[in-house]
């Protein structure tokens, strides 16, 4: 269980930080309030976790080892794991996290709307 950061309590489940987001954050049972990790930090962790994998990838398959590949697989899963245990909450509101999800379903709908835009009046290249 992780540290709550508002009340100081380990009530937070590995699932519930690890699916927590600015827009859903996760909430404290024994305070109420919400918590997430910052985009920032989930991103490094898997694009960091993504370079690492594709190298495991390239060294397995070029000393034709599938044990080395399952091996450097492996370590792989614990750096990630061991990130999301590492990684922050950052404490917010409520409020917060609704003007965050306003913000992105704002950004959703103009991309869809361009998608669409694009697909009905073609567009060229
Ligand atoms: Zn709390």
């Amino acid at each position: 269980m992780h540290r709550c950061p508002h009340c100081g309590e380990r009530t937070i489940s590995n699932l519930a930080k690890w699916w927590s987001s600015s827009t859903a954050p996760t909430q404290c049972s024994a305070c109420g309030n919400p918590s997430f990790v910052p985009a920032s930090e989930s991103n490094a962790t898997f694009v960091l976790s993504a370079a690492l994998l594709a190298g495991a990838i390239v060294a397995g398959l070029s000393s034709r080892s599938p044990a080395l590949l399952a091996a450097l697989s492996a370590l792989v899963v614990v750096f990630y794991a061991w990130r999301w245990h590492r990684s922050t909450l950052v404490p917010t509101t409520m409020a917060e996290a609704s003007a965050s999800r306003t913000v992105a379903f704002i950004l959703l709908g103009g991309i869809a709307t361009y998608a669409v835009y694009r697909f009905v009046f073609g567009g060229g290249a």
